[in-house]
């Protein structure tokens, strides 16, 4: 058995995974570190574009018009973001809360698609914001300086961010290590970095190589607090808070594949979890994930890092 890609400690036993997202139920090996405790894929299939259909991205989601705040209220326009962050506001108001970004902060949304999230994070008051996406066809230029690139974050100019995210896309990343270094380059001095990911916790434990995040071929790493404290220490960044954030998702999903169901139904469409279980089964499930992430045992987590040196 070869080594871990993260630690370089040794792996455990090779286990297949079925692809069920698309539920062509091929088998991928991958295995579990015996050191850090990261899940990982051995062999990356040559041709993994094709693990990503059109649909899969958010190509087609639909993109909000963007809307200038009048002058007035640009002036203020950290004030008034300070104020959100008070308020049990939207997801990205809670996202942001512990590191309190600011409108006039620079941000990049890494691997963003067409950029909806940038969109929506423009039309709240941050006036700075771009994103870059190296799969998508071509950039987009929404206007007010609103603009995806598609470009590889060595090609982005070093030292001109305050706040990078990357939301569930570390795990799709052949080469975690490197693309950490690069954004340590990107980011100004104690700039920040937001990594959303499936993580391995008690949802691994109770449904294994059903557990839908493994999500294979897809996502490359499982990875847990120590295999990002490794990473995030070799690139020159700390962590300075992880919060946990899975949902009911990692139960429904997990039986839907434990029943032999795949995420996508014959229309090509994500199933709904209110076609499976009733409203107090997802309820519960929700309880559930609720209570796991209090005992830092949820399936999916939000990685605050700084740059440091
Ligand atoms: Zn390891």
């Amino acid at each position: 058995m070869g080594n871990c890609k993260i630690c370089d400690d040794k792996l455990g036993d090779a286990f297949p995974i079925r692809e069920m997202m698309l539920g062509t139920r091929e088998e991928f090996n991958y295995a579990q570190c015996t050191g850090c405790g990261t899940i990982q894929i051995l062999n990356i299939p040559g041709n993994i574009g094709n693990y990503y259909p059109n649909y899969y991205y958010s190509f087609h989601h639909k993109i909000p018009a963007l809307i200038q705040l009048p002058l007035f209220k640009r002036i203020f326009k950290d004030i008034r973001i300070k104020k959100k962050y008070r308020q049990k506001d939207t997801d990205i108001f809670n996202y942001l809360r512990p590191i309190q970004t600011l409108a006039s902060h620079k941000i990049l949304d890494i691997g963003c698609g067409s950029g909806k999230l940038i969109c929506e994070m423009f039309n709240l008051g941050f006036q700075n914001v771009q994103g870059t996406d190296k799969f998508i066809e071509a950039g987009y230029d929404y206007g007010y300086g609103v603009k995806v690139f598609k470009k590889d974050l060595s090609e982005l100019k070093k030292k001109s961010y305050n706040l990078l995210m990357m939301h569930h896309v570390f795990e799709h990343m052949d080469n975690p290590a490197e693309e950490l270094v690069k954004c340590h380059r990107l980011l100004k001095d104690d700039g920040h970095l937001i990594i959303r990911i499936p993580v391995v916790g008690k949802a691994w434990d109770i449904y294994k190589t059903d557990w839908i995040q493994l999500d294979a071929p897809r996502h490359f790493f499982l990875h847990t607090v120590a295999s990002m404290k490794i990473l995030a220490g070799k690139a020159g960044f700390v962590i300075d808070n992880v919060i946990y954030d899975s949902t009911a998702f990692q139960f429904w999903g997990s039986e839907l594949y434990k029943r032999d169901i795949p995420f996508v139904n014959e229309n090509k469409e994500y199933r709904l979890p209110t076609d499976y279980y009733s409203t107090e089964e997802l309820d519960n499930y929700e309880q559930l994930a609720s209570g796991l992430n209090k005992e830092q045992q949820g399936d999916s987590a939000i990685f605050y890092l700084t740059k440091r040196r």
